[in-house]
């Protein structure tokens, strides 16, 4: 979009700062509730220097294809076994979903695919410029903008990374842990030929590989003194090859050079009045186990939805406490799994060496491997909603449903992101007619085993409501009892006869 025309504030139903990974789903999920949304977004254009994630785990790809986009990140990346635990490998191959394996597909490509998509969903994006301070009333919030415009939106999100001005100026604590070990990362150009692949010794893990398009190389490498907050030079890279290969391999014209540390912090609260975080700006952690920008779009699948109801004002605003409920505890256990990771990663003496081994040894047994396997690839994740099915606060599978119209699957039925009371048993045997302005209902069959991963087969339930992030809300036999509850708890009141 173009830049902003007068100082007159422009005004937008939500205002997210950022636009990375986390923004740009958030933007989507709201644009595809019909929700007046905008991105704010310092760089000026989505390009990404140096590499961060390197791809994405099942449960992500699981809820790009419940928007129907899944295909093109399929198509540009490679699908492997990618989950891991600490540098063990865990096969998921035999877990009960389509995409029972991770895609490995650099950031910049997640963000432009993203960006594209919201793009074609018409989010205006304010780029080259960043949100420099806010102030929020009863009504709204008013954003200042580095080029001295101003917006105002009824919420403002800040999914701002790590360092996030949003989370900083809304007075949002952000406890956790100090660095313990700090690595640079980047990509240089060399003179001579360096010994490729990864290396893990006394010092830590160090690593360097070509980048697949024959463009410069990719340096890893742990620092042998915790780094410095300042940004790192090409001096400090030198120094660091030196200390572990012997050479610096005649490195130069660096693309980039970043440092990352396992600083590990989460927000005390995701939320004050109407300013919420989301994404690295919510939690920070060591990279092991890919699992930040994962994390990151998942907090945007659970938040737009809930954003977008109370926006419009079908759902009370009590109705963003329970994303904060259910999301600080899966960010929370990512940071526990990341700093295990570390102490299991730290410079290989001969105890850490025999621990190692005994973790790969676990989680080469069957139930440890599943367990583990399924957290680090997001497939398990269970939001408390109370007692019940199983099914309750899991992921909806994916199953191929026989409807009057022919074969459906769910998750094409989770495209719009709208609500879903999928009724298995007897047709027509529901009436949500107070809520049939938001909720679809679908009778369908399905003959098949409910098989979850991790738990296994699960009795199959007769009717199933499925929020619009793929999770299930609620789970019935034939009556209708609590689902009336259900109902109003997540998409609010019924509408008037
Ligand atoms: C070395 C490394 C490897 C990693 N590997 C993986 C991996 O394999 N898998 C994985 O899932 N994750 C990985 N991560 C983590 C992943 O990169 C982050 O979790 C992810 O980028 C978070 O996305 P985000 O959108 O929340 O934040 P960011 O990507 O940090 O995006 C924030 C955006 O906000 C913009 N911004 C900042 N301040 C302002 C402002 N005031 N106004 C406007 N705009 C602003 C920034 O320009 C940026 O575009 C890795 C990270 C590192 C460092």
């Amino acid at each position: 979009m173009s830049a902003l025309l007068s100082n007159v504030p422009v005004e937008h139903a939500v205002v997210i700062a950022g636009g990375g990974p986390t923004g740009l789903m958030l933007a989507g999920e709201l644009a595809l509730a019909g929700v007046d949304v905008a991105i704010v977004e310092r760089r000026s254009s989505q390009d990404l220097t140096g590499s961060r994630a390197g791809g994405l785990h099942a449960r992500a790809i699981e809820v790009l294809e419940q928007r129907g986009i899944a295909d093109r990140f399929l198509a540009q990346g490679q699908v492997a076994q990618v989950a891991g635990f600490a540098l063990i490998r865990l096969d998921i191959s035999d877990f009960p979903t389509r995409h029972n394996y991770g895609l490995a597909l650099w950031q910049n490509h997640i963000e432009r695919i993203l960006a594209g998509w919201v793009d074609e969903l018409a989010v205006p994006i304010y780029r080259g410029r960043e949100v420099t301070g806010f102030a929020q009333d009863d009504s709204g919030v008013d954003i200042e903008l580095s080029d001295g415009r101003s917006l105002r939106a009824k919420y403002l999100v800040g999914c701002d990374g790590g360092r996030s001005l949003i989370r900083k100026l809304a007075g949002i604590d952000f406890p956790g842990w100090d660095p313990t070990v700090s690595h640079l990362i980047a990509e240089v150009e060399v003179a001579g030929e360096p010994e490729w692949g990864m290396r893990h010794d006394i010092s830590g893990i160090h690593g360097l590989s070509r980048m697949e398009d024959g463009g410069p190389v990719r340096v890893m490498v742990t620092e042998q003194h915790l780094g410095a907050a300042s940004e790192p030079t090409l001096s400090d890279l030198s120094e660091a090859l030196v200390a572990v290969y012997g050479t610096d391999y005649g490195i130069h014209s660096p693309a980039s050079i970043s440092r990352f540390t396992d600083m590990t912090r989460q927000a005390a609260s995701y939320r004050n009045g109407r300013v919420l975080l989301a994404g690295d700006a919510a939690h920070v952690h060591y990279p092991a186990g890919g699992q930040g920008l994962n994390t990151g779009v998942q907090d945007a699948v659970n938040l737009g939805w809930k954003l977008a109801q109370v926006v419009k004002q079908t759902s009370p605003e009590s109705l963003l406490d329970s994303y904060q409920a259910e999301r600080h505890p899966v960010a929370a256990r990512v940071l526990r799994n990341t700093m295990a990771q570390v102490a299991l990663m730290r410079r290989p003496d001969d105890r850490v060496k025999a621990l190692q081994e005994t973790m790969s040894d676990l989680l080469g047994m069957e139930e440890p491997r599943k367990r583990i396997a399924a957290m680090m690839s997001g497939l398990d994740i269970h939001y408390d909603l109370g007692e019940g099915h199983k099914l309750l606060g899991r992921r909806m599978p994916d199953l191929d449903l026989l409807t009057a119209d022919g074969p459906l699957r769910v998750f094409a039925l989770l495209h719009d992101a709208r609500p879903v009371l999928l009724n298995l048993g007897e047709p027509g045997g529901f009436d949500i007619t107070p809520w049939a302005d938001r909720v679809k209902l679908v009778d369908a069959k399905f003959d098949g085993v409910w098989e979850l991963p991790v738990l296994g087969a699960v009795p199959a339930p007769d009717v199933v409501l499925i929020r619009p992030d793929g999770y299930v809300a609620w789970v019935g036999d034939r009556t209708q009892a609590g689902l009336a509850d259900a109902l109003t708890t997540w998409f609010g009141p019924p509408a008037a006869a």
